[in-house]
């Protein structure tokens, strides 16, 4: 009888197994792969507070071998408009991270993996879930699976995690529901390419409807990818093809970058990827889920390794409670939602926003270009890509019309933003009401960012 069982053992699983062990509970650590073990493509960006853990936990330091650059600064360039600024800082104590990084992905796993069983989790690889134990009410009270050394097995535990990605089967087993889906929205060509001059920088761009993208990653590689809404996705059949697709799409944003690409060389084959979006109901009688089982979104804002790590550190917190006594399980897990969805949610929304890759309106890139005349804006819109700033901080009412102060006239504003500037300094005699009307028309142009503009104070 164990006090866990994880099922799924790169990051939210180890993460979830290493907390619980150190905390002395006894936990079962079960994955159908052997480690180390290369993964499904993922370009493995972490943000600063998934860095953060991973330093706190000591997994960095397991994760030798490699040179893995710390990036400090992300840009977006939207048109002809482009917004670059540093990477807030986040902390803990006397640790304070102000950077992200790009480690391989295997490498990374492993080092999770070995963090879990140095801290006394139990592993057990080529081992398959494939069932459930329930007690008489139904409550969850183990798994059963198949190893290939051992064959067929069955394991008790208190709790039973779902840390098995994004076809989670213990998700099926227990019925837990998709919510606010969506199908695949963007699909990506990427790669490894070498000889690129280092620089400590995320480039985004969104032009054409098109997000071509690339960071220093490892070992002096640099990650060189462009994603495309899922229906415009380009096929092509050798890598000649899509090394022209590729760059063809950052000459279209940044001919500099894409001469530097002309110049230098493709270090691995094409890859490709791209997943549906949902949360699902992460918890239940003795089962709860991690990570990419508990949510799943599309891979272009690259926040799905921080929030599993932070959601890990969630799930045991209250898995700890439960089974300490402190709370009553099921109490315990019922919070564990609540702060997952603070966690992610809106950063959830945001990304299936992203994901669109529509191009920006004349009037949204008015804004963007204030944003990057506005240090602390342009730190805002960098920290809320990576997972630093909260969307509802960003997208509040007092942010957006500070942000008018900054409009740049040179270049002739739209119309509509000039009305919005008029509104916001007030028609005589009238101005709350008149920057209430400009707080909604900003919110209508923000897709559904905008509600939360509307959910914020007014100043
Ligand atoms: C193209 C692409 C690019 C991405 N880029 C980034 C990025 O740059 N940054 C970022 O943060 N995120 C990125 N992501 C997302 C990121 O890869 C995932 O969020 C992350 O891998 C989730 O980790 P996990 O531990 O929850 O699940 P997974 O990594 O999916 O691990 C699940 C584990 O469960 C095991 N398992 C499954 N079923 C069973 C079973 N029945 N029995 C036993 N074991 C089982 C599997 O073998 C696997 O080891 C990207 C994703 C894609 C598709």
């Amino acid at each position: 009888m164990y006090d866990a069982i994880v099922t799924g053992a790169r990051i939210s699983g180890s993460a979830v197994a290493m907390l619980l062990a150190r905390r002395g509970y006894r936990v079962l650590l079960l994955d159908r792969a052997r480690f180390p073990s290369p993964t499904a493509s993922s370009t493995n960006l972490i943000h600063p507070p998934g860095v953060l853990r991973l330093r706190q936990w000591g997994v960095l330091a397991e994760l030798t071998g490699h040179t893995v650059p710390e990036v400090r600064r992300y840009s977006l360039q939207s048109g002809p408009v482009r917004l670059e600024a540093p990477l807030e800082a986040v902390s803990d104590g006397d640790l304070r991270v102000d950077y992200a990084l790009s480690p391989p992905r295997a490498a990374l796993d492993h080092a999770m993996v070995r963090c879990a069983v140095e801290a006394g989790a139990e592993l057990r690889e080529g081992a398959s879930v494939q069932g459930l134990l329930r007690d008489d009410d139904g409550t969850v009270i183990g798994v059963t699976g198949t190893s290939k050394e051992t064959g067929s097995f069955s394991e008790k535990a208190a709790i039973v995690i779902g840390a098995d990605g994004k076809n989670s089967k213990i998700a099926e087993l227990v019925g837990a529901a998709k919510y606010r889906a969506d199908p695949v929205l963007s699909k990506s060509y990427w790669t490894y390419w070498e000889g690129l001059p280092p620089e400590s920088l995320v480039r985004t761009y969104r032009s054409n409807r098109t997000h071509p993208f690339t960071w220093p990653t490892h070992d002096g590689l640099t990650i060189v990818g462009v994603a495309w809404p899922t229906a415009e996705f380009p096929a092509a059949s050798t890598g000649d093809e899509i090394d022209k697709k590729v760059i063809d799409a950052f000459a279209g944003v940044d001919p500099e970058f894409a001469g530097k690409l002309r110049d230098t060389r493709r270090a691995d084959r094409w890859l490709t990827g791209a997943v549906p979006n949902f949360l699902r109901v992460p918890r239940g009688p003795g089962w709860a889920l991690v990570g990419d089982a508990s949510a799943t979104r599309d891979p272009i804002t690259a926040s799905g390794i921080t929030h599993a790590l932070l959601g890990a550190e969630l799930l045991a917190e209250a898995v700890g409670d439960g089974l300490s006594g402190r709370r009553p399980m099921a109490q315990a897990l019922s919070s564990y939602r609540h702060r997952r969805d603070v966690l992610l949610v809106d950063h959830y929304d945001y990304t299936r926003d992203y994901a669109e890759i529509a191009d920006h309106s004349p009037e949204e890139q008015a804004l963007i270009e204030a944003m990057s005349r506005s240090p602390r804006h342009a730190r805002g819109m960098i920290g809320l890509f990576a997972t630093v700033v909260p969307p509802a901080e960003f997208y509040s009412r007092t942010n957006f019309r500070d942000l008018f102060d900054y409009l740049n006239e040179s270049g002739g504003l739209p119309v509509k933003i000039r009305l919005l500037r008029l509104l916001l300094h007030g028609l005589p005699g009238q101005p709350a009401a008149a920057a209430a009307l400009a707080d909604r028309l900003t919110a209508a142009g923000l897709g559904p960012m905008g509600r939360l503009l509307l959910r914020s104070p007014k100043p």
